[in-house]
């Protein structure tokens, strides 16, 4: 599981986390949705330790991430340890990210070679094998440049799939594709989502949120303002402010 115990991050005066607590469950589907600069990025980052916490701590299956337990103290792990445990949490982003100096396929095998050390006709093995779960076994040896932007995102998904992540967080994932290619990336996710890894996704997409998760978060101002099935918080929302922002969005 991944638990979040009362996080708050600080940028300067502004409080963009405030006293933020939830439980993933293992293999849950989590859709964090809120309005812009509700703190959703900032929470996502946190749980790769990609941002520091200034108060409460994340743990994935009990260890704390970025830090070492001593009695009931919490100290920093070195970048070298950070970087080791990071490869349990994988992280896809709205603009894909790919390396453009490399194909579909060497973008999908460079991490479990160099972070892993794992053999390079293994890890290429494996490599087509995802790539073939996101439709793409007729572009391994393309570059990016030559992918659509759909195509593209999906190879960021085989990438992320590459180092058998506990834990895939998605921000915005479909927010920067065109309106015909949202569908084949959120297809990919759907997938993933039923093969019973844990997954958190920061969308706007409501009705794919409804569909695929079992829970939906609600931030707002750095809050968790609601939370709760997709059928009731986007369905019968407790607060004025749910309605107000699915009004706007929907
Ligand atoms: P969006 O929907 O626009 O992506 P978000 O909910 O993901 O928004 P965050 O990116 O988490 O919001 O940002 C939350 C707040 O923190 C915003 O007010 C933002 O300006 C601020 N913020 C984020 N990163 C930094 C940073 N590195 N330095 C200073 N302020 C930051
Ligand atoms: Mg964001």
């Amino acid at each position: 599981a991944v638990e979040i115990h009362n996080v708050t991050k600080r940028f300067g005066t502004l409080r963009v986390l405030d006293d933020v607590s939830l439980t993933l469950a293992p293999g849950s589907v989590t859709a964090l949705i809120g309005p812009s600069g509700s703190g959703k990025s900032t929470l996502l980052r946190s749980i790769n330790h990609l941002e520091r916490v200034d108060a409460g701590f994340i743990a994935i299956d009990g260890e704390p991430v970025g830090y070492r337990r001593v009695g009931d103290k919490l100290f920093e792990l070195r970048k070298s340890e950070i970087l080791k445990r990071r490869v349990d949490v994988g992280m896809v982003f709205q603009t894909f990210n790919l390396f453009p100096h490399l194909t579909a396929l060497e973008n999908v095998v460079e991490a479990p070679i160099e972070v892993r050390g794992r053999p390079r006709a293994e890890a290429e093995a494996e490599a087509l094998e995802l790539l073939a779960r996101v439709g793409l076994s007729d572009k391994t040896d393309a570059f990016p440049r030559q992918l659509s932007g759909g195509q593209q995102q999906r190879v960021a998904i085989a990438r992320a799939l590459a180092l058998k992540p506990k834990v895939l967080l998605f921000d915005e994932p479909t927010s920067a594709l065109d309106p015909e290619l949202v569908n084949e990336v959120l297809d990919v996710i759907e997938e993933l989502a039923r093969s019973g890894v844990t997954l958190v996704i920061v969308t706007h997409e409501i009705g794919f949120a409804r569909r695929v998760a079992d829970t939906v978060v609600f931030l707002e101002g750095g809050r968790i303002v609601e939370v709760g099935p997709p059928e009731r918080v986007l369905e019968q929302p407790d607060h004025e402010r749910t309605v107000r922002f699915l009004s706007k969005v929907l």
